[in-house]
């Protein structure tokens, strides 16, 4: 039986957060996790909170917040809160030579790859989308086989956006990549982090550079770091930005590979392949986690506990009726928008949030478990994390990590 100060089960950013902030703290942490968690799905970069309840854009997250109503995960966090959990990641991502910038009081535009532009909170320097209004020139970069990036898409949607004043240019490079399969951009990441793929890259470009001149790629600039962004750029004598793309997300896994050298380097220890399967309570407070692994049972005991199981999304939550959505560690009780009909809009991509998606654990101010009737306290020393919350509909309101990211800050410190 193994002892730890914090068990943090889940390891996506929320989990990948409350471990690294716990260890920083001086906890001794064991983080157990089964999967790849939704870094490997999402751009990497964390929204806060890009549209209101009226789906209004949002120019300043931190007014944003106030706007929310009381439920919403961000009102137990607090925004003092949410300030030192960006704080925090920022100084993580310096520290880990992957900077990320940004603020609670702007928005990041950060384009598509179908040519649109995404607010969001704190995005790294190559996804960061704000200056291309000011340059005269886009070049569109498009890799011949790669899936999901078409070029006269991306300039159809986002002339509109950007203003007529533009030059656009749409170039195709060849990479030799694929051997007449698909590729993904991970594929191409892989070759430009070799010497030869970046060189091949920058010669094909070349050519198009001029003063003003902008580079509009899909995330394909290395699988780690800015380093390949820098060195492109030196290049090439202009400025590139990448795209957010369809999974797999090179981005995500850039940002998940800092949080694991971090962990390495700070002791926690790191269980993959393993899932929880039940808890171990007396009382008020849980003593242990049982975990299968390898078709074994083995149980982690702790003084706190961290959930960041990730919802629906992860299978932290399920539901096989309506009515009856389940925790499945603890038992906790799950909150739900009431009503069949209320469940979910016909139209996918609407103005309106769809009712499934804020089902969730709702919490006391120190994100622990509440009864959905009675608001006490189910147990003192559980904090849930992440899309496990309930309360809000992340994909609607554009704040997925933003919740994961300052939730997580939260149930460390506390
Ligand atoms: C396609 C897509 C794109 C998105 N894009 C963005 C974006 O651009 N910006 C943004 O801010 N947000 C975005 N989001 C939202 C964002 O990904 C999530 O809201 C946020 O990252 C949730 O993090 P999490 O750690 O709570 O959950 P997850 O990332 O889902 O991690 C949960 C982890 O827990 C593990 N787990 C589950 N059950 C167990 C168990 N029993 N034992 C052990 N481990 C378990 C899972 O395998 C997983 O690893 C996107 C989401 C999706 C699906």
């Amino acid at each position: 039986m193994k002892h730890s100060d914090t068990v943090v089960i889940g390891s996506g950013l929320a989990g990948l957060m409350a471990a690294l902030t716990s260890a920083k703290q001086g906890k001794k942490v064991t983080l157990l996790t089964t999967g790849a968690g939704s870094l490997s799905l999402n751009s990497g970069v964390i929204d806060v909170l890009g549209f209101d309840e009226n789906h209004n854009f949002v120019e300043s997250p931190r007014e944003g917040i106030k706007t929310l109503p009381e439920d919403h995960p961000y009102k137990k966090i607090g925004v003092d809160t949410l300030e030192k959990a960006v704080e925090a990641f920022l100084d993580f991502t310096k520290e880990g030579h992957f900077p990320y910038s940004g603020s609670l009081d702007r928005q990041i535009l950060v384009p598509t790859a179908v040519g649109t532009l995404k607010p969001t909170c704190l995005a790294p320097r190559s996804l960061n989308g704000n200056g291309l209004k000011e340059k005269q020139h886009i070049v569109v970069v498009g890799i011949s086989g790669l899936k999901d990036f078409y070029g006269d898409i991306i300039v159809d949607n986002i002339r509109p956006l950007l203003g007529e004043n533009h030059r656009y240019e749409v170039v195709t490079v060849e990479s030799g990549l694929g051997g007449g399969r698909d590729i993904t951009t991970m594929d191409v990441a892989r070759w430009m982090d070799t010497d030869g793929g970046l060189e091949t890259l920058a010669s094909a470009l070349k050519p198009h550079a001029a003063e003003g001149t902008v580079f509009l790629l899909p995330q394909i600039l290395g699988t780690a770091g800015e380093d390949r962004m820098i060195a492109l750029q030196d290049k090439l004598g202009a400025e590139v930005v990448e795209t957010t793309c369809l999974p797999p997300s090179v981005n995500g896994l850039r940002l998940q590979k800092i949080f694991h050298g971090a962990l390495m380097r700070l002791g926690v220890d790191l269980i993959e392949d393993t899932k929880v399967v039940r808890a171990v309570t007396q009382g008020k407070r849980c003593t242990a986690v049982v975990a299968q692994a390898a078709a074994r049972e083995k149980t982690y005991e702790a003084e706190k506990f961290i959930l960041a199981t990730g919802g629906f999304y992860s299978g932290g939550i399920t539901m096989r009726e309506f009515e009856q959505p389940k925790e499945m560690i603890f038992g906790l009780p799950v909150w739900f928008v009431p009503g069949e009909e209320n469940w979910s809009n016909e139209q996918l991509f609407s103005d309106k949030p769809q009712g499934f998606a804020k089902t969730g654990i709702l919490t006391d101010e120190n994100l622990r478990p509440v009864d959905n009737k009675t608001g006490k306290v189910v147990y003192d020393n559980v904090h849930v994390v992440g899309r496990n919350l309930g309360g809000y509909d992340f994909c609607f309101e554009h704040s997925g990590n933003g919740v994961a990211l300052a939730s997580a800050y939260k149930a460390a410190m506390v």
